[in-house]
């Protein structure tokens, strides 16, 4: 496939040629069509991948002249240097294009920002709480906005951005085509898509289900989290082998826990990144796992994603991705330049599912290891691993049998739903406001 084969116009090929490429990423030539036809657009893609121009290219070809000041392109993503960045890239490839591209991050002055809006302008790149902002200040029209894209999803809503999202999702205007992408498929990912787009169409570049032939894969049956915790410091014992072992687990509330009892048994051999980190904190704890001043990261998936690190002797899945391409990125981390790499997956009974479709994408079984005798078993459980705690002697529920799905209500909740006015009921009671800025009491008893 080349660039003639995408239909472009004289403009952007002599940008093309400027830039010395020779033909279309395999996400461009996926993604081009579909962003042409206006659909909604969902592309699985990492940075690296040429997933800027897979949405500009298209975007550009079809972005008409004109002279109106409010943007037509809104460009959200997460980090101000992404700002800067996905800027950059855009102004080399509209080089002979005449259109008019603002970046606006926060962290800086928003009077500047306001005035070059001002000036008017086609595309807009953006951080989303700077965005909203300028929106509400009503500098920023949003009226005229075609295409939302949302690149690196993921992290954005692994960084707590998710209402600001759906905020800003209210605020423009309906008849718009949404793009979206994401380097990694999480849940929340997952459940965005299902919430706010119109079917859209997916599309990546397949991952290879054929991992690398230096790659061991070992399997585990566990339990619970805490004989996983167990069974990783029996192996992590071995310093001389384990010497360099990066650590999956895809929540960050569980990264800490898990953090945390890895810290007591190795002390000073242990850090750890997640998105609620500061960026110092990734940075510094990335640089002592580089340098072997630490042996042992911990990491969630988003986080891990951009990792380029070298002699990693170990990948341990400490729990069992839902998606399985996540599952080769993380194993992909090991085994890199000819060397031997060890990956072990740790699975309980509930993620069996979950090794079932790695197993198929990779068309082979994950080798099942001997739970290691001397490992103890765990009896305690984490908040999430605890049963849901039965109402005992509820004369409701008769036994263990189920009754019919309405039935009448008991009395304690037949209780008229009083609302609203409860509130006003109590204040009336104690003649106070609930609250100091109960401002609707004050207005009404001043009426009285
Ligand atoms: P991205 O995935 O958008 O961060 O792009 C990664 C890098 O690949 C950027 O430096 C782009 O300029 C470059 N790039 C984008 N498209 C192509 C292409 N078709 N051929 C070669 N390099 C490209």
């Amino acid at each position: 496939m080349t660039f003639q084969d995408l239909n472009l116009n004289t403009p952007l090929y002599n940008a093309l040629d400027d830039l010395g490429f020779a033909s279309p990423t395999p996400i461009q030539v996926e993604a081009f069509n579909v962003v042409s036809s206006g659909k909604d657009m969902v592309g699985i893609a990492q940075t690296g991948t040429g997933k800027t121009f897979a949405y500009m290219l298209p975007i550009l070809k079809n972005l008409k002249f004109s002279e109106q000041e409010t943007p037509r392109i809104l460009v959200l993503v997460p980090t101000r240097e992404l700002v800067v960045q996905v800027v950059s890239e855009i102004e080399k490839l509209a080089k002979y294009i005449n259109v008019r591209v603002l970046g606006v991050y926060g962290g800086t002055n928003i009077n500047t920002q306001k005035q070059d809006i001002a000036k008017g302008l086609d595309i807009l790149v953006a951080t989303p709480g700077r965005f909203y902002d300028l929106a509400l200040s009503r500098v920023l029209q949003l009226k005229n906005i075609q295409r939302l894209v949302i690149d690196e999803v993921d992290v954005m809503l692994d960084l707590g951005f998710r209402h600001q999202l759906i905020n800003i999702f209210d605020i423009l205007p309906e008849r718009r085509q949404n793009i979206m992408f994401s380097a990694t498929m999480t849940h929340d990912v997952d459940v965005m898509i299902s919430e706010f787009f119109k079917s859209p169409e997916r599309v990546s570049i397949a991952v290879s289900g054929t991992p690398l032939e230096n790659i061991l894969q070992q399997r585990f049956n566990v339990p619970n989290f805490y004989t996983k915790v167990n069974l990783l410091n029996h192996v992590l014992q071995n310093t001389e082998e384990y010497n360099k072992v990066l650590i999956f687990i895809g929540y960050k509330k569980l990264a800490d826990l898990l953090f945390e009892n890895l810290d007591e048994t190795f002390p000073n051999q242990c850090c750890v990144i997640h998105s609620n980190k500061t960026q110092n904190y990734r940075l510094r704890s990335i640089e002592q796992f580089r340098q072997g001043d630490n042996r042992i990261l911990v990491a969630t998936d988003v986080m891990a994603r951009g990792l380029d690190i070298d002699n990693i002797s170990h990948v341990i899945n400490f729990d069992t991705p839902d998606y399985p391409e996540n599952y080769m990125h993380r194993i992909g981390r090991t085994g890199r330049a000819e060397r031997e790499g060890i990956s072990l997956l740790f699975s309980t009974e509930k993620e069996l599912e979950s090794v079932e479709k790695i197993e198929s994408l990779m068309k082979m079984v994950i080798p099942l290891m001997p739970f290691p005798e001397t490992v103890a078993i765990s009896e305690q459980l984490t908040e999430e691993e605890r049963p849901q705690i039965k109402e005992l002697h509820n004369p409701i529920k008769k036994d263990e049998t189920f009754g019919p799905a309405f039935h009448e209500k008991i009395a304690k909740n037949k209780k008229e739903n009083l609302g609203g006015s409860y509130k006003f009921k109590i204040a009336e009671k104690y003649k106070k406001p609930k609250t100091r800025g109960d401002k609707n009491y004050n207005k009404r008893n001043k009426k009285k």
